[in-house]
Order: C-alpha cells, then sequence, then structure tokens
C-alpha cells in the first residue's frame, strides 16, 4: 500500500533505539550499560572536607556501537544533575533506580562516531555498601575521603559506564583545600594552589576499569621515587596527627610505611621477572585510615587501609598484571584476579629464598577444615553470590592460587611459565574469562585439561587427584 511505502525508512537510515541499562552481569544487575564505548573520562573534581560536598564536572569520550536516540550512565542518586550536553547541545535527562542517569540526546548519536559527554552534578557522597557489607565508594574519613570501588563503588562519586570491558583513559583535576594532597590514578602532571584551594591533576594513560580508579585525598605526605627503567613511583602516607584517634599514624607505623615503599622497587622487579613487564607507567601507594577493612589494587596506587604487611604489598602489585591490566570480564571469575594475586605471593616468596610456592600450597591445603566445609565445597569458577566474591573463605584467593600451583605441577615449569607470561602479553589492557584461560592453558602446555580444571575450579569438595 502506498501510505506505508512512504512510512518505510530509506536504506542505510538510521535505525534509533535506546541502549540497554544495564551491562548484564547477574551479580550486579544495574552495573554498565549498553549502546556504547568510552575511550576517556576527564574528572574535574572539587570535595570540600568540612561541607562533605562533592561538585564534580565529567566530559566522557564515547563512541556509540548503535545509533542511539538514548543511553544511561551510572550515578547514584545522593548527586544532583545540573546539566547533561552532547558536545554543545544540551541533552534532557533524569535519574532513576538510585544509580541511572538516563540521557536523550538531541540531535541523536549516530554508531561510530565519537562524542562527549558532558555532565555537571553535586551533592554529599554518601558510601555504598557492597552485598557482602563491605564499603566502598567516597568513604569520608576525618581529613578528606579514602575512594575504592571494588566492585561497584565508581558511581558513589562520578557517572560512568560502570563495566569492567569498558576501559578507558583517564585525567583527574581534584580540587582540596590547600594543605591536602589529591591522589588520582597514574602521573601527577601538576598541582596548582590558588585562593586556599589546591587542584591536583593526574593522567592515565593505561586503559583502566572503572572500579580501579581513585581520587583519595586527605592530608598527606606525598613523595616520588623511581623503580626500575625510570618508572615513577608516587607513595602518600596519611600526615595526620599520629594515632588512630586523629586517623594518623604513630612514628613506628610510619617507619614500617616506609620500609614497605622502599621494597616496591624489588617487588616489580621480580613479579616483572616472572610475568612480564609492568603494565603501567607509573606505581605507588596511598595508606590512609579509609575504614574500610582491606586493601584494594587501585590501578597504579593500591590503597592501604593503614600499613600493610610485606605480603600485601606483593598482592596488590601482583594485581596490576592480574586485575589491573588483564581484567576479569564478569564479577563470577574474580578467581582471575585473586587467585593470581595469592599465587603470586607465593611466588615471590619461593623466588626471594622463602617457602617455595609448593610448601605454601601443602599449607593452604591444610586449612584444617572438614570436606564439607565451604571452603571445600565453593569452586572457585562457580561463585554462587556476589556476596561471596571476597567471602571470609577465601575460595578465590587460596583455592585459586592452588589451582595455579597444581597446573604448574601438571604441566610442568617450562610450559608453565611461559603459559602464564602469555596470559598476560595476549590480554594486557584487555578482558578475559574462566574459559579463555583453560584454552590457552591448553594450547601452551599441548595437553587436554578439561578434567584438571573441572576438578579444580567447578567441583565441591578437595581435590584429590587431578
Ligand atoms: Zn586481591
Amino acid at each position: 500500500m502506498a501510505a506505508a511505502l512512504a512510512l518505510a525508512a530509506p536504506a542505510g537510515a538510521a535505525d534509533w533505539t535506546a541502549g540497554a541499562p544495564s551491562s548484564g552481569d547477574p551479580f550486579f544487575p544495574q552495573m554498565g550499560n549498553g549502546g556504547y564505548d568510552v575511550s576517556h573520562y576527564s574528572l574535574d573534581l572539587d570535595y570540600d572536607p568540612a561541607t562533605e560536598v562533592l561538585d564534580g564536572s565529567a566530559a566522557i569520550t564515547l563512541v556509540p556501537t548503535q545509533d542511539l536516540d538514548q543511553f544511561n550512565l551510572d550515578l547514584r542518586d545522593w548527586f544532583g544533575v545540573s546539566r547533561v550536553a552532547v558536545g554543545i547541545h544540551p541533552a534532557a535527562y533524569f535519574q532513576e533506580d538510585g544509580q541511572e542517569l538516563v540521557v536523550t540526546p538531541l540531535p541523536k548519536l549516530h554508531a561510530g562516531r565519537a562524542y562527549t559527554v558532558h555532565v555537571d552534578y553535586a551533592g554529599v557522597p554518601e558510601t555504598v555498601v557492597d552485598p557482602d557489607e563491605s564499603f566502598e565508594g567516597w568513604v569520608k574519613n576525618a581529613d578528606g575521603a579514602f575512594v575504592v570501588n571494588e566492585p561497584q563503588g565508581a558511581p558513589g562519586w562520578f557517572p560512568v559506564n560502570d563495566d569492567p570491558n569498558d576501559k578507558a583513559t583517564y585525567d583527574f583535576a581534584i580540587t582540596v583545600p590547600a594543605g591536602n594532597v589529591a591522589l588520582g590514578n597514574g602521573r601527577l602532571l601538576s598541582s596548582v594552589t590558588d585562593a586556599g584551594k589546591t587542584t591536583w591533576r593526574w593522567h592515565e594513560d593505561s586503559p583502566m576499569a572503572s572500579y580501579l580508579t581513585t581520587a583519595t585525598n586527605g592530608d598527606f605526605d606525598l613523595t616520588t621515587d623511581t623503580g626500575p627503567n625510570g618508572l615513577p613511583i608516587y607513595n602518600a602516607i596519611d600526615s595526620k596527627g599520629d594515632s588512630a584517634a586523629t586517623d594518623g599514624f604513630s612514628a613506628a607505623q610510619k617507619t614500617t610505611a616506609a620500609q614497605r615503599f622502599a621494597a616496591e622497587p624489588q617487588i616489580i622487579s621480580v613479579l616483572s621477572e616472572l610475568w612480564g613487564p609492568y603494565p603501567f607507567s607509573s606505581a605507588g601507594a596511598v595508606i590512609d585510615r579509609g575504614h574500610v577493612g582491606y586493601a584494594l589494587e587501585s590501578q597504579t596506587k593500591p590503597m592501604y587501609d593503614g600499613v600493610p604487611g610485606q605480603s600485601t604489598v606483593v598482592h596488590e602489585l601482583a594485581h596490576q598484571w592480574f586485575g589491573d591490566s588483564v581484567t576479569l570480564s564478569v564479577w563470577r571469575d574474580i578467581w582471575l584476579a585473586e587467585g593470581f594475586a595469592r599465587f603470586s605471593e607465593w611466588m615471590y616468596n619461593e623466588r626471594t629464598g622463602g617457602q617455595t610456592a609448593q610448601q605454601q600450597f601443602n599449607a593452604a591445603t591444610n586449612y584444617g577444615v572438614p570436606d564439607t566445609d565451604a571452603r571445600w565445597q565453593s569452586p572457585p569458577a562457580l561463585i554462587p553470590e556476589a556476596k561471596n566474591l571476597f567471602s571470609p573463605s577465601f575460595v578465590p584467593y587460596n583455592r585459586g592460587a592452588m589451582t595455579l600451583q597444581a597446573l604448574r605441577e601438571k604441566i610442568g615449569d617450562t610450559a608453565f611459565f611461559p603459559m602464564m607470561r602469555a596470559w598476560f602479553a595476549e590480554n594486557r589492557n584487555g578482558n578475559a574469562t574462566t574459559e579463555d584461560f583453560i584454552a590457552l592453558a591448553e594450547r601452551e602446555s599441548g595437553q587436554q585439561l578439561d578434567a584438571f580444571f573441572d576438578v579444580w575450579l567447578y567441583t565441591a569438595g578437595k581435590p584429590t587427584s587431578w
């Protein structure tokens, strides 16, 4: 019929649809969005610890993967949004469901073209509480904030496609009261003080998952050291007061912290010999009173909620290879980060005159709990729920590391270490899955390993033969 023909779209015309409101991870249904890829975030943050107001402006460079008449960003609803624009064009928007910022661009967005989305927002950030009841996001303390995001804290302080698969480079301009230090990822570009405020500019030039970003700020002593091959290492420790009562550290704790900082170049060298060149253009450590009860491998600057033990420093630095550069694609595969970091602790000890990895494996298999205990009944690749990702049973950590040591024993060092280096080299700056690892292990070893991985990763109970 003629009327219908008149309505038919000409060949090759845009097919406008809305981007998905989620990236589809079963553990975090609101996390991430569909319809576009972000390449860069430029975050301009002004934080006043006295009022606790965070005033932010984000410029997000993205490329639609479909013709978009609507798309979502993730931003927690304790922020009010005062402006959204795409390029020079103001966009319509609304907030819903706790962390969805729904944007209707005009004109609509064409697949394959680059756009810059501007979001101005402000509010008093609250702490994000995880399914396991741990704290993350913009976690306020006596002199600023401890900023950590694994797995879902990033929308607690900036608008983001909070999907670990959508890595991007970052610029940070973080303004804090003069005298305070703000620590973004990557290299320090400048710190400029004007009218009682200091703006700290940092640049991270490697693709980064949003859960690895930071903007920790407060009263810090910041020092810059040099690591292997001229690598700049930024170390910061909270300098406020001298005790936990003032959210600071004692003289003895600061001495221990200095020893941890001094060990970083050697740890990076040992890990580089094991797994391949250090992945990023800077490194560092931030020691603060974060009140979260854990350390986190934020990219280039691990965040320590207190003065760490040396094995924790090794663990967080190992994550720069496994977790930060080679990142999980779905959260259930957390063992690809935690098991590899724990195994790196074992290998570091083995390579520096401590116990062998096999001795540490033997100790770890002697949990002293029966086979019916959760530590044996929850295989690493089948984490049941989001609340179990970092559970006290340490399944992704210890059993993940045991899986690697058992694999080493099975295929031999001459196949195992090149395989591990290939895993890093081939997935650097990217994302990977357990299935990818199994395929690579089989390729590199020339062995069929389904039965091995079935026992270690997918079957409840303590492995007894493999
Ligand atoms: Zn870890």
